[in-house]
């Protein structure tokens, strides 16, 4: 039997962005409801060293994340272990089904829905993950203790793996398709200062090799831009850090997207092209794509979405029943969240 619950503000993702709406609407006594999907704290949950988040000179990732939806959940935001598997925003309420059954629907819904790891699109690639290929060193690296490992990209991804490999491997080959890095200059500066880091310049890998069954990782095929002159390059592991593209498959063909999938909105603000839906995060920022902007993102979204800023709602929102769920829900009342007396 399907499980329908309503609820105001259906936050979707477990991001920075999403925990930081979540804050927000659950301050705003929205008592918001946030499905994690099947990354809990999301992209940061794969790294390390977090160098950048205000306030900590270093954090690892996992533990923010785990300190962000601990801090969503004492604000009274509601957090559901599921995903969602199917997102309907042509009716109102809004409707979502996720993974286990349940049945959500809501009045506002914030898309918090992040960026996924971009793979080469090789057959080989394909055939070997799990096998030798990954896409987070975070994850894998531990698996290649005393090993040569390759690392393909340029970006800021790319040359954190590369070092934090290198305290498993020893040798780090990272490989990239031009002569320069786009990952920033304290980044490059500790990698080309790294004994055991070896750049390969204007080369693509064509070919992931392997031998045995199961199949292990024996190196890769490089090919020069250029010359098009081709480098067997020796590795047990191979981690693809070219980038993440953003998760937006939810709503494709129902919201209006660009460069490549993300999330339109209106410029200085997170209204997308369906009224009552908000995006934030990677999910729609092809630019920035930090945890910070996209807490801030989040923050917008949770503005965005209170009854006092969806022009036209607020009345009809606040004579709304009091919701049904969550645990701010006994006898709230939307109040604006610039409110003073919304501050909690
Ligand atoms: P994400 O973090 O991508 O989270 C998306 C969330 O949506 C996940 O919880 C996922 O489970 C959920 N989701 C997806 N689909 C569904 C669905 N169908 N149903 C329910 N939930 C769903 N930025 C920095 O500022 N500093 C750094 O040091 C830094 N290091 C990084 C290191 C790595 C290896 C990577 C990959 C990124 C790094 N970034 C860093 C970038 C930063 O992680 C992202 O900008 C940020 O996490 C984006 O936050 P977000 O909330 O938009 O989405
Ligand atoms: P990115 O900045 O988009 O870089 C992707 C890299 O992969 C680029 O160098 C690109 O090459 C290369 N590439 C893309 N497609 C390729 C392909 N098909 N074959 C070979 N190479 C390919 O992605 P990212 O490094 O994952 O970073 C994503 C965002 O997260 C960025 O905004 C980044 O700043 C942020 N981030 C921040 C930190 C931090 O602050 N410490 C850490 C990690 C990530 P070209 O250069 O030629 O385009």
């Amino acid at each position: 039997m399907t499980d329908s619950r309503h609820t105001r503000v259906l936050i979707i993702g477990s991001g920075p962005a999403g925990y930081t709406a979540a804050v927000y609407a659950a301050r705003a006594m929205l008592a918001p409801v946030l499905i994690q999907g099947l990354q809990p704290g999301g992209q940061l949950t794969t790294t390390t060293e977090v160098e950048n988040w205000p306030g900590d000179t270093h954090v690892q990732g996992p533990d923010l994340m785990a300190r962000m939806e601990a801090h969503a959940a004492a604000m009274g935001a509601e957090i559901v272990s599921d995903i969602v598997t199917r997102l309907d925003l042509s009716r109102r309420p809004f409707v979502a089904e996720t993974d286990s059954g349940a049945r959500w629907t809501a009045d506002a819904v914030i898309l918090a829905t992040g960026a996924r790891a971009k793979w080469l699109g090789l057959p080989s690639e394909e055939r070997l993950k799990g096998f030798g290929v990954s896409a987070c060193a975070t994850c894998d690296g531990f698996f290649y203790r005393g090993q040569e490992i390759v690392v393909i990209g340029g970006g800021n991804t790319a040359v954190e793996e590369a070092l934090f490999l290198t305290n498993f491997a020893t040798k780090v080959t990272l490989i990239h398709r031009r002569d320069s890095l786009r990952a920033e200059k304290i980044l490059q500066d500790r990698l080309f200062r790294h004994p055991r880091i070896e750049v390969l310049w204007d080369h693509e890998v064509i070919e992931v090799t392997s031998a045995g069954e199961p199949p292990g990782v024996t190196g890769v095929r490089a090919r020069h831009v250029r010359t098009g002159a081709v480098t067997e390059v020796p590795a047990r592991g191979v981690f693809v850090a070219i980038g993440h593209a953003p998760a937006s498959e939810l709503v494709q063909g129902q919201l209006e997207t660009h460069h490549g999938g993300y999330v339109k909105v209106e410029p200085g603000s997170t209204r997308t092209s369906v009224p009552g839906v908000f995006a934030a995060g990677d999910l729609t920022d092809h630019v920035y794509r930090q945890a910070v902007t996209s807490a801030g993102m989040g923050c917008m979204a949770a503005l965005d979405g209170s009854p006092r800023r969806r022009p036209g709602r607020a009345r009809r929102q606040n004579r709304a029943a009091a919701p049904q769920h969550g645990r701010h829900s006994a006898g709230a009342r939307p109040i604006g969240l610039n409110s003073r007396a919304g501050r909690v």
